[in-house]
């Protein structure tokens, strides 16, 4: 039987707009590309990617009263997410992403949180009611809504997931107690650390200072185009990236964890689910868009498989 995971996060509208570079200041730039309104905020990548890879998806989030809010309720209900824990704020507008995306696939991102700021610890408690089997959560809502989401799924005795994107250094990962995957991108173990992983000896000292903090299982640091890093307490892995045709990385790291996270439910085997993780995310860097560039499993398994 499929695995319930509630999904912890902000729901966004992303405006994306290509550009060659990026203008100076009172530099105007006729962008010559395309734009795009598509659905994104780092909780609703995740939880449509952990319902495309196969797990059953409780998603608590906020938006607006506004038709952004109500497009993103439509396209969850859509992809089969339990949105019955999704609050729609009167007092709020949706959240909001302006993506600026480079020729090269390199992304810059001004998030208004709008909505995802109010949401509050007894919105999480009252997503414990649908009885999940496992927590995932990122930083891109109130600190204090992350740690009640922790300290709900320890209590609980179910497993929490962390997905460290939109990290600030000034978190109290402390609070999280117990986690059994955490998985940041290099910037963002920089920002927790104070130390890029970019060699194995950094990523090794990033992973046991990650580790000092708060009781993880698992360190799992997504390095992008070199793959992934996995840290158990003891031993540690390199696995291999995908080689990709990357046109967009938006939400790669989204996919990847919550990809991580369901095969990580479905098998328990860290590494053969990091390997998996990392041929998600490789392949949502090959389409652009955040949600859009979801794969599907097959997707997936084929490129594992090596099927192309
Ligand atoms: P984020 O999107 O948070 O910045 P990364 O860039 O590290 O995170 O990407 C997440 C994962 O997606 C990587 O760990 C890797 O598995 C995969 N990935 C990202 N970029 C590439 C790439 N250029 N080639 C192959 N895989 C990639």
């Amino acid at each position: 039987m499929a695995k319930r995971i509630l999904v912890a996060g902000s729901s966004n509208i992303d405006f994306m707009l290509t550009t060659p570079y990026i203008p100076a200041p009172g530099e105007t730039l006729l962008s010559g590309g395309k734009y795009a309104f598509t659905p994104g905020g780092k909780g609703a990548n995740s939880a449509i990617a952990a319902k495309a890879m196969g797990a059953d998806v409780i998603f608590c989030s906020r938006v607006g009263d506004d038709a952004y809010g109500d497009r993103l309720i439509s396209l969850f209900n859509e992809r089969g997410i339990d949105t019955r824990y999704i609050k729609v704020d009167r007092l709020e507008q949706t959240g909001l992403a302006v993506v600026m995306l480079e020729k090269n696939g390199t992304n810059r991102i001004i998030a208004f949180s709008g909505a995802n700021s109010k949401i509050s610890d007894s919105d999480i408690e009252g997503a414990f009611s649908a009885y999940p089997d496992a927590v995932l959560t990122q930083f891109e809502i109130r600190p204090d809504a992350v740690i009640a989401a922790a300290r709900l799924a320890n209590d609980e005795g179910i497993p929490l997931f962390v997905d460290a994107g939109s990290a600030k250094a000034d978190f109290p990962l402390e609070k999280l107690e117990r986690v059994e995957i955490f998985s940041p991108n290099e910037a963002e173990t920089e920002i927790l650390t104070g130390i890029r992983p970019d060699n194995l000896e950094n990523c090794l000292r990033a992973s046991i200072s990650l580790c000092n903090r708060v009781d993880i299982k698992y360190v799992v640091l997504k390095l992008g185009e070199r793959g992934c890093y996995v840290y158990d307490g003891k031993y540690c892995d390199l696995i291999s990236p995908f080689d990709v045709n990357v046109v967009d990385t938006t939400a790669a790291g989204d996919v990847f964890t919550a990809a991580l996270t369901t095969e990580y439910l479905r098998t328990g085997d860290i590494l053969s689910s990091a390997k998996f993780a990392n041929a998600a995310g490789a392949l949502a860097t090959t389409k652009l868009g955040a949600v859009n560039s979801v794969p599907t499993l097959e997707e997936v398994k084929n490129l594992l498989e090596n099927k192309f």
